[in-house]
């Protein structure tokens, strides 16, 4: 329509790591309309109903707008100058007993401003997201496997699959627009076999060919057994395991994710015992269907693409499960071909592209760096400009032991008394929230500074609130699960007072600065995150009103990709993903001057890094032959198992109306009223046996805690008899009070799907 007023730009949809791209509809300074961009390849027009509602994010109405300071048993406003003075001294009194916790929201340039803060300015490394709590163990998986971190296919393996297994996976609500190209396919015509392999009936499930109830834990045992009966029946990929793997095992004394090198002989000696029958009584799946799912993979006329995402890496054993799919994958062959693919998912829009490229784990820097290893902090101290030794070469603390020693008392020698907290919402997110984060409340001597959008159950404790612009409040790039890195311009103004998360850090180091703290200045004594203008004058951008003089996102983003080239995750120059709908990296530059992105890593016919007539390379090998591993794990049983005091299995989840805790779409009225309430998911015999009714309020408890919830039996999802099922998504019902802290080893991911609790009657 000529006559509208409206603007449209794109911009990824603010919420899950699918990433599907938006039109965001402008209009006197408002989000006003949004649709589904035609022309992204990820979701072409398509999106789900969160994607639909998320301009209502912006406009819930406690939104944050100024800085408050904690006084008393309420809050005061304050000015944004006071309150970067406050977080700077807190700093500057203590720099290595103050922590940063982030996530998987944050942008590619806010977290890497955010680790170059700490890492580099700081030379504190106590600097987390809250992706460890969701992905941590499917890089742990990549690592050990390829050398390397991120999937090597694409989501174009949704279009070209014969079979497609969900391992403890339910895309039908989680990843819906990814889901639905599976189901478009069908619709069409085109024979697609859906495997869904969980622990309960879901959405996912009601479209499946096949759905195979396993017990919690069965997946590690299912892995094992089909690779047990591709080498018993003789139907493993000869050919790849010849010249494209290794076998390897954890080491008997101090696994690592390195593990020791066994031949082939004695890993199928090492997986003789997972016989179909031994796995059956581990999974619960029947003989027939582990046969049938080696018989699948056996078959190498079939293209056949796996996903997961929380349920196999929140799991006590979440690296090993993450590599022994890999492993089902090399040894059958199905890999390096559109379609044949073993594929993580994750369940925040920048999971990948901030935390796991940009290095905002707590031993980890950008580029595949990591902080213990010497030629790799000097890199990082070249491209900072900074002093040789400014990086610190122990790794910081991981979640749960940061927020473990947050909450200890200092005087019990809890070694962190000071945490920032920027876009996630870890008092409802936490495992055990009683001990890692409700105890907060009686540690006097602590400070807790919270940047976010809205109240949650972690601002409540908060000594400090920052107000936050989010979305298309600011500028922004992102990366999803196919290695996909997105970018958006700013559209309408933050509310009030409310300040970009990048623009926050850069205004704290640069109050550092001015107090005169060594580690905010580079090699030639300036301000480490200075930025320029095109006249090389430097711009105050750590005031608010000249953060946008400069494109601040471009300016870091720039510095950043000197690392990607690093471990061959190239990416482009800014102006290319300006112009794109995102870019999959590796992007390299043609001789014609374009740039091209890549689909199929480790795959001669796409990937530009493999080896001239090489037809898969794994350039990063951990043997530095050129070879994937294939890794052994034996079986172990779950940290916490059903007894006679407590019964039930509980599993923790999400729900496709709500993205994550809640905090945007409960303020979105459409997804708050399709979905107002978490609720209890029971069988009805065990309904029957604890004479409880549908709605009625019980109550969840475990060895740490208990939750109060509304039962819903035969709903939307149905666990069998035995288990139950509730979505953490509601801040009035934290189902976290109860779950458990349990993590994989290598990691240090928690296991949230698995924990012994009770239903008492109220
Ligand atoms: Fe947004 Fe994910 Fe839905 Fe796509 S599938 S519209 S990225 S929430």
């Amino acid at each position: 329509d000529a006559s509208s007023t409206i603007h449209w730009n794109k911009a990824p949809c603010r919420f899950c790591g699918t990433g599907c791209h938006v039109q965001v509809g402008v209009e006197e300074g408002r989000v006003v309309a949004v649709a589904g961009d035609k022309h992204a390849d990820v979701n072409k027009g398509l999106l789900c109903v969160k994607g639909y509602h998320v301009g209502g994010i912006l406009y819930g109405k406690d939104r944050l707008t100024k800085p408050l300071l904690r006084d008393g048993d309420s809050y005061k406003e304050i000015a944004w100058d006071e309150a970067i003075d406050i977080v700077a001294k807190r700093i500057m009194k203590s720099p290595n007993t103050f922590a940063f916790y982030g996530s998987g929201q944050w942008t590619i340039p806010e977290g890497y401003a955010a680790q170059k803060f700490m890492k580099g300015g700081l030379s504190n490394n106590h600097i987390d997201p809250n992706a460890r709590l969701c992905m941590a163990s499917a890089v742990t998986g990549f690592l050990a496997t390829y050398g390397v971190d991120e999937p090597a296919g694409c989501y174009a393996d949704l279009d070209e699959c014969d079979v497609l297994i969900t391992w403890g996976n339910n895309p039908a609500e989680m990843h819906p627009v990814l889901f639905s190209r599976v189901i478009d396919r069908r619709s069409q015509g085109e024979k697609v076999r859906l495997i869904d392999i969980g622990t309960r009936r879901t959405r996912t499930t009601d479209a499946a060919n096949d759905f195979l109830l396993m017990k919690p834990h069965g997946d590690v045992a299912i892995a094992l057994g089909i690779m047990h009966l591709l080498i018993e029946n003789g139907t493993y990929d000869k050919k790849f395991v010849e010249n494209f793997v290794n076998f390897r095992a954890p080491e008997p004394e101090n696994p690592t994710l390195q593990g020791e090198a066994i031949s082939f002989d004695e890993y199928k000696k090492r997986i003789a015992k997972y016989t179909p029958e031994h796995v059956s009584e581990l999974s619960g799946l029947s003989v027939e269907q582990i046969r049938m799912l080696g018989e699948l993979f056996g078959d190498p006329k079939l293209k056949i693409t796996s996903l997961w995402c929380m349920g196999m890496n929140q799991h006590t054993m979440g690296t090993a499960i993450n590599s022994l799919v890999h492993g089902v994958h090399f040894l059958s062959g199905h890999f390096g071909k559109p379609g044949d693919s073993p594929t993580s998912l994750t369940g925040q829009p920048s999971a990948c592209g901030t935390v796991r490229e940009v290095g905002t784990l707590s031993h980890a820097l950008p580029g595949g760096r990591v902080v213990a290893k010497e030629e790799h902090r000097a890199q990082a101290e070249e491209i900072w400009n900074m002093p040789s030794g400014r990086i610190n070469a122990t790794a910081g603390h991981h979640t749960v032991k940061m927020f473990d020693q947050f909450t200890k008392p200092t005087d019990e020698g809890g070694d962190i008394d000071t945490l920032f907290v920027q876009v996630t919402n870890p008092g409802q997110t936490l495992p055990n929230l009683n001990l890692l984060f409700n105890d907060k409340a009686n540690l006097k001597d602590k400070f807790l500074i919270v940047s976010d959008v809205y109240p949650t159950a972690t601002t409540q404790l908060a000594d400090l609130i920052l107000p936050a612009a989010m979305w298309v409040e600011k500028n922004g790039m992102v990366g999803n699960s196919e290695r996909r890195t997105q970018q958006w311009f700013k559209m309408v103004d933050p509310p009030g007072e409310a300040r970009d998360d990048c623009w926050q850090t850069i205004a704290i180091a640069h109050r550092l600065f001015e107090l005169g703290h060594e580690g905010m200045k580079d090699k030639d004594g300036k301000f480490i995150f200075a930025v320029y203008d095109d006249d090389g004058e430097e711009v105050p951008v750590w005031q608010w009103k000249h953060y946008y003089d400069v494109n601040v996102d471009k300016a870091l983003f720039e510095e950043y990709r000197k690392f990607t080239v690093m471990k061959h995750k190239n990416l482009a120059p800014y102006e290319e993903y300006v112009k794109a709908r995102g870019l999959r990296w590796p992007v390299v530059q043609q001789a014609d001057g374009s740039w091209r992105e890549t689909m199929f890593r480790f795959a001669g016919f796409d990937d530009p890094f493999v080896a001239e007539g090489k037809e898969i390379d794994f350039y990063h090998s951990v043997t530095g032959d050129g070879r994937g591993q294939v890794w052994f794990h034996d079986y172990q049983p779950p940290p916490e198992v059903p007894d006679d005091e407590y019964p039930l299995w509980l599993c923790t989840g999400r729900v496709l109306e709500h993205w994550h805790s809640g905090s945007m779409t409960r303020r979105v009225s459409q997804l708050n009223r399709a979905m107002p309430t978490a609720y209890i998911e029971v069988h009805p015999e065990d309904a029957s046996a604890l004479n409880i009714r549908q709605g009625e309020v019980v109550t969840v408890e475990s060895r740490r805690g208990t939750c109060d919830l509304p039962v819903w039996i035969n709903g939307r999802g149905q666990p069998p008899k035995g288990s139950i099922f509730v979505p953490f998504f509601d801040e009035t019902k934290l189902i976290n009070n109860v779950t458990l802290e349990a993590h994989d080893p290598f990691s240090k991911q928690p296991d949230y799907k698995k924990c012994a609790v009770r239903i008492r009657k109220q």
